[in-house]
């Protein structure tokens, strides 16, 4: 499991794209464990199941499954329960719940033995929250990815334009900055930096840019 890279860092701050280039570059597999948290509360939302409910989230946990089918080197498609939900994960409404889910440290338990699992079997890039201070805490590269909130605010909004929606930047920065408040102040596995985590203000840098850092930095 050492080998495994772990990619950590606040909403926006360019974690999925560094992290799909360096599992292309180097032939592991891309796990983007917040899509997982996505996942669950997209299904909680659709059957009713309360966000605020531990019990339940943890019992839908359990009679959930959660794959990732790489259809591409270093791009990869989510499914639950046999469906593919990569797009339908990233609305607003989701965004907007999914810190609540992950909060809950029974929730977290499940997901973690999951991403696990996963590293367990193939050399992974894994991006999220807690990567390198709790799923793979013995994982020899790590990194924590960060940015101003304006321009990760920017990104988003970007993105979210280009797919047709409709919100200011006001909002997504709001959206964004709530978001980030849950998951640094949550008391299980809250965001930070692992202690041996190289941290990187990618707020003047391209994705490529960040990815050959991190390549000269795992190859020194
Ligand atoms: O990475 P993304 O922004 O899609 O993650 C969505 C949410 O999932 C985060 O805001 C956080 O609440 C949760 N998450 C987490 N731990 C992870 C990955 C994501 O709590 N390892």
């Amino acid at each position: 499991m050492r080998d495994n890279i772990a990619i950590d860092g606040p909403a926006g701050a360019g974690k999925s794209t560094v992290a799909r280039q360096l599992a292309k570059r180097l032939g592991y597999l891309y796990i983007d464990t917040g899509a997982m948290y996505r996942a669950l509360t997209w299904k909680a939302l659709k059957e009713g199941t309360k966000v605020t409910d531990e019990a339940a989230l943890v019992d839908l946990a359990r009679n959930t499954s959660l794959e990732f089918k790489e259809v591409a080197p270093g791009e990869v498609s989510v499914y639950c329960d046999g469906e593919d939900v990569t797009r339908l994960i990233r609305s607003p409404e989701v965004s907007r719940h999914v810190s609540t889910v992950a909060a809950w440290p029974r929730v977290r338990e499940e997901m973690v033995k999951l991403q696990r699992d996963l590293a367990a079997r193939r050399k992974v890039v894994m991006d999220g929250r807690d990567i390198g201070t709790h799923v793979l805490p013995e994982a020899n590269h790590k990194f924590f990815l960060t940015a101003s909130l304006e321009e990760r605010a920017r990104r988003r909004w970007q993105e979210l334009i280009a797919q047709g929606n409709k919100f200011s930047l006001e909002e997504i920065k709001r959206e964004i900055e709530e978001r980030d408040r849950r998951d640094s102040q949550r008391i299980v596995a809250p965001l930070r930096p692992a202690p041996d985590a190289v941290i990187i203000d990618t707020s003047n840098l391209t994705p490529e840019e960040v990815t050959e850092h991190i390549l000269k930095t795992i190859r020194k």
